[in-house]
């Protein structure tokens, strides 16, 4: 298998993207942490597959991404339990959506840190293993709004666009050592942080559930169709193959050609 003794930690990977990407990366053969929040029976759950499918060991942390001493804590623990990530996935992400002059200031705090001060946190803290180690895959999940925005998320906007700089910086000063630095930016993906803004976009934009699918969501998407969670976990198994040493500092589109108009 492609990843077998590789450590991946994947950030918000008790739902949606995160959690395939870690099944995905733990079908070959990784040692997945896991991370994110969620039912504590359900969680187990998700552990044992992990192990069933790398046949290896995995882990959980529980870590608040928004709190910078939990996320020590989770990289100390995922190097204690299964050794240091070589592969980073920086998945965690929220979302609010409500007009600037109406933004709540917290949820401005909770989303660029979660969304961005995150991914520095963990970036810093895996750099020297993997340098150490002279290889090692960071892979954001950033968003077609790391490209372009939308009204009435502006701090998921600056923070995704925030990502995409972050990564490109980041990549240059990894370039010599077997690093590279990604991200990828889906359009809408079919997963709870989507079907939990729709209420909001309804009540922000006067508009029916109906209306808020097909003219909000996929009215910019030109597939008119979701994209599947399986479909960005591919592609981030893709920048961990030896195949893809070049790709650093991309922001890799996968939005049903929203950005292309
Ligand atoms: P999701 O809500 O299904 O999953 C989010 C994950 O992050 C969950 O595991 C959750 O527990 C975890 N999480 C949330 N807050 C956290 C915190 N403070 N600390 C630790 N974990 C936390 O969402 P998703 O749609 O799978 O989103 C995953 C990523 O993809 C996000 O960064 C999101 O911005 C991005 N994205 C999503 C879409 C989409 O349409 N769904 C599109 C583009 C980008």
């Amino acid at each position: 298998m492609l990843l077998t003794d590789k450590v991946a930690l994947v950030t918000g990977s008790t739902s949606g993207i995160g959690l395939a990407i870690a099944r995905t990366l733990a079908a070959e053969g990784a040692r997945v942490m896991l991370n994110g929040f969620g039912d504590k029976d359900e969680i187990d759950t998700l552990r044992e597959e992990m192990t069933k499918l790398s046949g290896d060991l995995a882990g959980y942390s529980d870590a608040d991404l928004s709190d910078r001493e939990a996320i020590d804590a989770m990289i100390a623990r995922c190097t204690d339990e299964l050794g240091s990530p070589s592969i980073l996935v920086n998945n965690a992400g929220i979302q609010h959506v409500a007009p600037v002059d109406d933004f709540p200031p917290e949820k401005w705090d909770a989303i660029l840190a979660v969304n961005l001060s995150a991914v520095f946190h963990t970036s810093r803290l895996c750099i020297p293993s993997m340098r150490q180690k002279g290889w090692g895959r960071i892979i954001n999940t950033a968003s077609a709004h790391s490209l372009v925005a939308s009204p009435n998320k502006a701090p998921y906007v600056a923070a995704k666009h925030g990502v995409a700089g972050f990564t490109k910086a980041v990549a240059l000063e990894t370039a010599r050592d077997g690093i590279t630095v990604n991200c990828i930016s889906p359009g809408y993906v079919w997963t709870p942080l989507v079907e939990k803004q729709i209420p909001d976009t309804m009540k922000a934009r006067n508009m029916t559930e109906e209306q808020v699918m097909n003219d909000v969501l996929l009215s910019a998407q030109p597939t008119k169709r979701f994209v599947e969670p399986v479909e960005v976990a591919a592609l981030a198994l893709f920048l961990c193959r030896p195949e893809a040493g070049s790709i650093t500092g991309a922001n890799l589109s996968m939005d049903g050609g929203w950005t292309a108009q």
